[in-house]
């Protein structure tokens, strides 16, 4: 290859390189731009199992993703003994893979931290694991289940979240991850459950609109909402086999009739005319622990209120 043919190839290789260089640099750049100075509310639902988010404030996480916020799930366990027939490794594996695809369906990330599914205790490392998941997101919003359930995973990961609700602003703990400035509002998911105290809808949101892209999260829990659930609930014949008809089914299964607490706080916050035509709803208490919002704060952070 003559001389001046040789400089014009490592020539352009440099273009070449340096273009790539900016691209990364501005790529970086955007992101952060993107994840913190454009004043979005950053949302983090955290769940025992792999569908538990989907489950309790899909809807809600539907809508803000809609609207081009920053929303992600965590399932504290990886999920490995939710089914009749697989379980261990299998059933973690393909459990991870559904819950991806819900993440896909419903615009969020989907984490799912690899302790064993039905032996979740509120340990120390659990905690720090849930610190670290709080922190990185840089929540402005953390939902969780309250520490009452029939569930012991439920149970303990609403416990986990209430020992991080403190913690994560502490910086001395879990100091490899930068403690956050300003401590989050942390929720509650709503539940049936009535001791000690029945829940508190202080937040209710319209998923309406939405309801029908819930469902198709769901819908991609195939392990749970179409084998586990149904098998361990005594159901199983009812399941129908043609894909369509399951999704009409799910849509009819996991509905939530809207209490007259919840319809009462749909009222407040979307007033009278527009409350009464809600059709799904879901809601959430506000936990003592962490920053307590006013009503402004509570509008700030849930723009699609009485929208
Ligand atoms: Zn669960």
């Amino acid at each position: 290859m003559p001389h001046y043919l040789i400089q014009f190839f490592f020539m352009k290789q440099a273009y070449k390189n340096i273009t790539c260089c900016i691209l990364f640099i501005l790529s970086i750049f955007l992101t952060a731009v993107a994840q913190n100075s454009d004043n979005k509310v950053r949302i983090i639902m955290i769940g025992a199992h792999p569908d538990d988010c989907d489950d309790d404030g899909g809807g809600t996480a539907a809508l803000f993703a809609q609207m081009g916020y920053a929303v992600k799930f965590v399932s504290v366990t990886n999920g490995d003994a939710g089914h009749q027939l697989i379980g261990g490794v299998e059933l973690a594996k393909k459990r991870f893979a559904e819950a991806q695809e819900a993440g896909k369906r419903l615009g969020v990330v989907y984490d799912v931290l690899d302790n064993h599914d039905g032996q979740l205790m509120p340990t120390l490392e659990v905690r720090l694991q849930v610190i670290k998941k709080i922190r990185e997101w840089n929540a402005d919003v953390v939902i969780a289940p309250r520490p009452n359930d029939y569930h012991p995973d439920h149970r303990y990961t609403g416990v986990l979240v209430q020992d991080a609700a403190y913690m994560v602003s502490v910086p001395n703990v879990a100091p490899e991850t930068p403690a956050l400035k300003k401590n989050p509002v942390f929720l509650y998911f709503q539940d049936r459950f009535q001791r000690p105290n029945p829940f508190r809808p202080d937040i209710a949101v319209d998923i309406t609109s939405v309801f029908d892209k819930k469902i198709a999260g769901l819908d991609a829990h195939v392990s749970q909402m179409y084998d586990w659930l149904p098998w361990i609930g005594h159901y199983a014949e009812k399941v129908p086999k043609d894909k369509n008809e399951r999704i009409k089914w799910l849509a009819e299964t996991r509905k939530v009739p809207i209490s007259t607490a919840v319809r009462t706080a749909l009222e407040k916050w979307y007033g009278k005319e527009k409350a009464a035509q809600v059709k799904n709803a879901e809601a959430f208490e506000i936990c003592e622990y962490g920053a307590q919002p006013d009503e402004a704060e509570i509008k700030r952070l849930f723009p699609m209120l009485g929208k």
